[in-house]
């Protein structure tokens, strides 16, 4: 049985995440930043199917938030075993010439330094010099930082870079801890975020291209993330796992 953590759990690739952890009876703490109702239901679930779970309200992008929901999911579980690093936010599709430095503030501020704020979290809580039992810390990345996604959104794809990167340093530094990190890039995944910029056919445009002729389902997404998190994965950090339907 573990303890982890999810951000951004109420909807998408991290609810899937936190209902398949509940599944194998792990507790999960279930972030979220608006969606109370969308949370709420995660953690019914969560505990309807043998585990135990806690919504936590937080900004992944304000420091303070960001130690608060630790906290709190330590005082209402116990210690942790697993974070997974998943809130991420995309912008409407638009040429680098176009975009606002206040778009790009946000999506740095939530996917890069929200990422950060948690990694560091996790480094602090996990590590057993620091009185950690050790773990797993996924990063939910992107494939978009392989392509860098052109007239798109190249800054939400460079955002996706740096996690990547974030995953290649700190599982060196956190090799001696016991703590285990990776990243999980998906593909195109069957999720609200493509309507949340402006595109809600994206998925199914997109996925009719990829070779497997489909989005993916947030499941799928999932069943990489929790093995990261689980011991079946023991010998593998440092690792950036595309689950991407082969594109
Ligand atoms: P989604 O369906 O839009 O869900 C986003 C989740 O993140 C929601 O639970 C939302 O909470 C939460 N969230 C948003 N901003 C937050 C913030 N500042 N602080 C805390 N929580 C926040 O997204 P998704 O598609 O599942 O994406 C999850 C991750 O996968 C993201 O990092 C995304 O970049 C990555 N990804 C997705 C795809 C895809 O095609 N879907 C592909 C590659 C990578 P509320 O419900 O409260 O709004």
């Amino acid at each position: 049985m573990k303890t982890i953590l999810i951000t951004g759990a109420s909807r998408g690739i991290g609810r899937s995440a936190a209902l398949l952890a509940g599944e194998r009876g792990w507790s999960v703490g279930v972030n979220y930043t608006q969606n109370r109702s969308a949370a709420d239901e995660v953690v019914d679930l969560v505990t309807r199917s043998g585990g135990r779970a806690v919504a936590i309200q937080g900004d992944v992008a304000v420091e303070n938030d960001v130690v608060a929901m630790f906290d709190r999911v330590e005082q209402a579980l116990g210690p942790l075993d697993g974070v997974v690093a998943n809130a991420g936010i995309v912008g409407p599709p638009q040429a680098l010439a176009d975009m606002s430095g206040e778009r790009m503030r946000r999506m740095f501020e939530v996917n890069v330094l929200g990422a950060y704020l948690c990694a560091r979290e996790a480094a602090r809580r996990l590590s057993k010099s620091r009185g950690g039992r050790g773990g797993s810390l996924v990063l939910v990345s992107s494939i978009a930082a392989r392509f860098g996604s052109p007239f798109e959104y190249v800054d939400y794809a460079g955002s996706k870079a740096a996690v990547d990167t974030l995953a290649l340093g700190l599982s060196k530094e956190l090799g001696a801890e016991g703590v285990r990190v990776n990243s999980v890039r998906p593909g195109v995944t069957e999720t609200d975020i493509h309507a949340s910029g402006g595109q809600p056919d994206r998925a199914q445009r997109v996925g009719a291209t990829t070779p497997f002729g489909r989005a993916g389902r947030p499941e799928e997404i999932a069943e990489a993330i929790v093995w990261l998190l689980s011991d079946a994965s023991s010998y593998v950090s440092g690792a950036l796992l595309d689950v991407s339907g082969g594109r």
